[in-house]
């Protein structure tokens, strides 16, 4: 069974949203005798990671309230490497996605090196769409799923419909298909979104 780790290495340097330099994670090791300890400060929205309901809708579900059965199971990789600067509901008809499937786009931007501004998104009436179709689950390589987009309606509408965005995923070397996926975010209290590992088994479970 191969195992690929579609998750980004974290580390001061890395690529932050808008390269927003207070988003660069702070790691501080010190080393006392034999004792070496590490602290990090960072954003929850740093690399790849599972955003909550929180963090685009008030007072809305947390992190760790997130079912992690709905996290571990089958997805469908899709390829969407043709669509240039959004992913709009035409793209997606036609791709197959079915009611309850977890869907992993993988773009153009997963072949960027750094940040970039113009990074591909999911359009508002793309969202709608998944949200007609009752999809369980949508991941991106980009650090958003949106930009430029007033009041976020992509974010709102997946979230307001329970269906979990990932973001950050890095899917270059990943064939389009279906895969078992194991996404694990930290089980921080209270919190808008979490770093997640995140793995793709060849294997399908179930
Ligand atoms: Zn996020």
């Amino acid at each position: 069974m191969k195992i690929h780790d579609i998750t980004a290495p974290i580390y001061k340097g890395m690529p932050v949203f808008n390269n927003i330099p207070e988003k660069q994670p702070e790691i501080t090791t010190t080393t006392s005798a034999h004792i070496t300890e590490s602290r990090i400060s960072m954003d929850v929205h740093t690399g790849t990671h599972v955003d909550a309901p929180l963090h685009m809708i008030n007072d809305a579900d947390t992190i760790e309230t997130i079912d992690i059965t709905k996290l571990v199971r089958n997805v469908k990789v899709l390829d969407a490497t043709s669509i240039s600067e959004k992913i709009s509901r035409q793209d997606l008809e036609g791709l197959g996605i079915e009611k309850d499937d977890f869907i992993l786009l993988k773009t153009k931007n997963s072949f960027d090196e750094g940040f970039n501004f113009d990074f591909i998104y999911v359009t508002e009436d793309a969202a709608h769409y998944l949200v007609e179709i009752g999809i369980s689950g949508v991941g991106i390589d980009s650090l958003g799923i949106e930009r430029a987009q007033e009041g976020h309606p992509t974010h709102r509408a997946l979230m307001s419909n329970g269906i979990i965005i990932m973001e950050g995923l890095q899917l270059k070397d990943i064939e389009s298909g279906q895969y078992f996926m194991v996404a694990a975010p930290l089980k921080i209290q209270g919190t808008d979104a979490s770093p997640a590992r995140v793995l793709l088994l060849d294997q399908m479970i179930g």
